[in-house]
């Protein structure tokens, strides 16, 4: 049953390598690192509390709270921004 030993092995290698590679995805899609000091979007200062509550942040409050508005009433209807490019 050699064979069977081999194979048995090879199976193994692949599952390890892709927990690894699920670990590497995981990582690179945390926040790197620290926030935006200013809002990406009006440039209003980003108060520190708000950077330590939400690591990587880059929107003030009322500029996030517009970007969330908009991520849930988002149709294809609106066709302006070409900042959204992603969503093509
Ligand atoms: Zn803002």
């Amino acid at each position: 049953m050699a064979s069977g030993w081999s194979r048995d092995g090879a199976v193994q290698d692949q599952i390890d390598a892709s927990v690894e590679d699920a670990i590497k995805l995981a990582r690179s899609r945390l926040p790197n690192g620290e926030g935006l000091t200013h809002c990406e979007e009006c440039e209003n200062v980003i108060p520190d509390e708000r950077r330590k509550a939400i690591p990587g942040v880059r929107l003030c409050v009322s500029c996030q709270s517009e970007y969330d508005e908009k991520q849930t009433t988002f149709t294809s209807f609106n066709r302006r921004g070409s900042k959204d490019s992603q969503l093509r």
